[in-house]
């Protein structure tokens, strides 16, 4: 591991002010991605601008019938939330799909927003990687790419976003805020938050530098059966292939509405409306496939991803519709 400054600064104002001042820093709160890549020197920060002790870890209801969620939250205390087990329980499967208990102890609502690509050649330095060295190429393209995407993806890069929280939360419509070191705030829909690769893989949000995560606001819950089913090479502690986070309402014995994303597919959680919109006009799982996978590709050894979107989507249509 390389040396670096490291810093703990007690307000957000400093938090965000020295993420201006400083070149090459980054924020940590549970380090469970950003410590590894370190190690392995994909990442080599200067400065490390510790955020544990700012006062970011609360929940609380917000005046339209939400949730705002602090960015220090842990995964396990998000998913334990009464509120989110009742109101937003695909969130709470999604984030007890994740990694271990010991890592959701960890993890915080903005690091996992934030963690990276699980492609084994962005990890290993000896290798091409776009999105470690722009301009290196991609190895792979061509190389093993059992894990990557088959939807959103460019000739620099064909990576997926791992995580399973972010799934959920493009399900629900969430926002995340942000504020920068002049203290102006924002307020990022998480349609916008993750970026495709397109030419500059290296770029994989809307943040602009310096600026610092706060909170993500989830919007007034909406009803129906709610579903998060990942498909991995092994039960636990494994990234998804595949997955769905789904709230699906009834109409009588019909899809009355549809919320579907997708995890293991794109180098951002897929979501397609007319999807949805197909799913509610047919009821058939079939016709929401057909739109998600417009334009997929697959590049070899992801091709099986393809099918199995389709099969999983129609398991989850069918568990949400069982009487
Ligand atoms: Fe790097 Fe992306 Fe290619 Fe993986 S898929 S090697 S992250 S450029």
């Amino acid at each position: 591991m390389k040396a670096f400054t490291y810093e703990r600064p007690a307000t957000i104002a400093q938090a965000a002010s020295l993420a201006s001042e400083r070149p090459n820093a980054r924020f940590i709160a549970g380090g469970t991605n950003l410590l590894d890549l370190m190690k392995l020197q994909v990442e080599t920060p200067a400065t490390l601008i510790d955020v544990n002790r700012l006062p970011l870890a609360g929940i609380e209801d917000t005046p339209e019938g939400g949730l705002r969620v602090g960015a220090l939250v842990r995964n396990a205390d998000l998913a334990a939330h009464p509120r989110v087990r009742r109101d937003y329980a695909v969130l709470a499967k999604a984030l007890l799909a994740g990694a271990s208990g010991q890592l959701r102890n960890k993890a915080t609502t903005a690091g996992n927003l934030l963690q990276r690509t699980r492609c084994f050649y962005f990890y290993d330095t000896t290798k091409p990687c776009n999105k470690r060295e722009p301009g290196s190429g991609c190895a792979a393209i061509g190389g093993f790419n059992r894990i990557h995407a088959v939807l959103g993806a460019s000739e620099s890069c064909i990576a997926t976003n791992p995580s399973d929280m972010n799934v959920a939360l493009r399900a629900l419509d969430a926002t995340v805020e942000t504020v920068a070191a002049d203290g102006a705030t924002r307020a990022i829909p998480i349609a916008e938050f993750h970026r495709l690769p397109g030419d500059t893989p290296e770029v994989e949000t809307s943040l602009r530098p310096g600026e610092l995560i706060t909170a993500v606001t989830l919007p007034r819950p909406v009803p129906g059966t709610h579903i998060y089913r990942k498909v991995r090479d092994r039960a636990s502690y494994a990234f998804a292939l595949v997955s769905v986070a789904a709230v699906i309402g009834r109409d009588g014995d019909r899809v009355g509405s549809a919320r579907l994303a997708f995890g293991g597919l794109a180098h951002k959680p897929w979501r397609v409306e007319t999807a949805e919109q197909a799913l509610v006009s047919t009821g058939r799982a079939e016709a929401a496939a057909e739109a998600v996978l417009a334009g997929a590709r697959g590049r070899g050894a992801n091709d099986f991803k393809i099918p199995l979107t389709r099969r999983t989507l129609r398991a989850v249509v069918a568990d949400a519709t069982r009487a």
